[in-house]
């Protein structure tokens, strides 16, 4: 559970400074356009009753372009700016490892025209933010670009900063997973922050991983369509079927996520109902625990039924098992000056 020490109550204006120059394709950014619980024009056009006035500063939806765009983010660094969200969207690279180049970077510094990196706006905004929010997997746990063989030593936000980060008001880092991440969850997250910093909101619930309770508390089994088919015993042989994908390669059983229950656009979709294994992109141990994608995922085949009742017991403590095992980031993902991702250079001269 989160604490906060201190609520700007009142507030009638946040800024959300959303960068995405991680190690980043922009995916989590253009999947939030596609939200409606709310949407993020609704919010930021000021539709929702009771929320603050929202001025949202995300290179991919802005009209700024160059300095005009990175204005409120010298603002905020230099303590100008009103309150404000920073929301983190890509893995944070290592620096500390970067050679004689720099791996990532937004803007240039005013004063040496010299590119600023990424973790230097972390470590200019973080401290000062009313909420910080990583958004998709690679920006909460390092995701894709930190699997094992990465030459930039990159991680999830969380690793960068620290277990013990607190944001100026108190909060741990919000962390809303996914690969991309599901639109509605983001933005049901960012609305309770805003409310939050209206004074209008308790603190947000979140488990050990950061995440909020209410969208990560059950596995993708526990909200799947086929999950009858797996009590049964009764698995598919191929994708044309709509029986139990488990055997297909699906992780359900032990993934954190509701993309089933709540589908991805307006209800619709959502992996395993719509005949696309679960590979666990919303999980800490994202994507190197959970490969080759494609293999049947271990203990797979053991459904209750076909194992007899009284062994559920037993089935569910097996889940806990591997769930708390995926729920864990591969130790190579941390902000120490060496790189342990077992990265090895095929050419001389590094
Ligand atoms: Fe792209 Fe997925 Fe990373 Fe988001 S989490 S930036 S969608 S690769
Ligand atoms: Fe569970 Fe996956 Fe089978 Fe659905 S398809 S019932 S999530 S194992
Ligand atoms: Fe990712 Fe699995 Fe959720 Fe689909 S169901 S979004 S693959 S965690």
């Amino acid at each position: 559970m989160s604490t906060v020490t201190s609520t700007p109550s009142g507030v009638d204006e946040v800024h959300i400074l959303w960068t995405s120059e991680g190690m980043s394709c922009d995916g989590d950014t253009v999947s939030v356009t596609a939200a409606s619980l709310p949407s993020i024009e609704d919010v930021v056009m000021g539709a929702i009753p009771g929320l603050p006035k929202v001025h949202l500063h995300n290179k991919v939806l802005a009209y700024e372009t160059g300095d005009d765009f990175m204005q409120p983010y010298h603002q905020a660094a230099r303590g100008e700016l009103g309150p404000f969200v920073f929301v983190v969207e890509g893995s944070i690279p290592n620096e500390r490892i970067n050679g004689d180049g720099y791996w990532t970077s937004m803007g240039n510094d005013p004063d040496t025209g010299e590119p600023i990196t990424l973790n230097t706006w972390i470590d200019r905004l973080a401290p000062k933010a009313f909420a910080v929010v990583a958004v998709g997997t690679c920006a909460t746990y390092g995701g894709i670009h930190a699997m094992a063989g990465n030459p930039t030593g990159c991680m999830g936000l969380v690793d960068y900063l620290g277990k013990d980060f607190r944001s100026a008001s108190g909060l741990p880092i919000v962390n809303v997973p996914g690969c991309p991440v599901q639109p509605d969850n983001f933005m049901e997250t960012l609305t309770w922050m805003l409310y939050q910093a209206a004074g209008m909101a308790p603190p947000i619930p979140l488990d050990e991983q950061g995440r909020p309770t209410w969208l990560f508390g059950k596995t993708v089994h526990e909200g799947c369509d086929r999950a009858a088919y797996y009590e049964q015993g009764d698995f598919a042989k191929d994708y044309n079927s709509p029986k139990c994908l488990v055997k297909a390669g699906c992780w359900g059983p032990v993934v954190n996520c509701n993309v089933p229950k709540r589908g991805w656009m307006d209800g619709l979709g959502g992996c395993p109902n719509v005949g696309g294994i679960c590979i666990g992109c919303t999980m800490p141990g994202f994507p190197d625990m959970f490969m080759p994608f494609m293999d049947e995922p271990p203990g797979g085949s053991f459904s209750s039924a076909v194992l007899g009742s009284t062994y559920g017991p037993l089935i569910r403590s097996l889940r806990g098992i591997t769930n708390r095992t995926v729920n864990r980031e591969p130790k190579w993902r941390h902000n120490r000056a060496e790189l342990t991702s077992g990265f090895a250079p095929r050419w001389s001269g590094r």
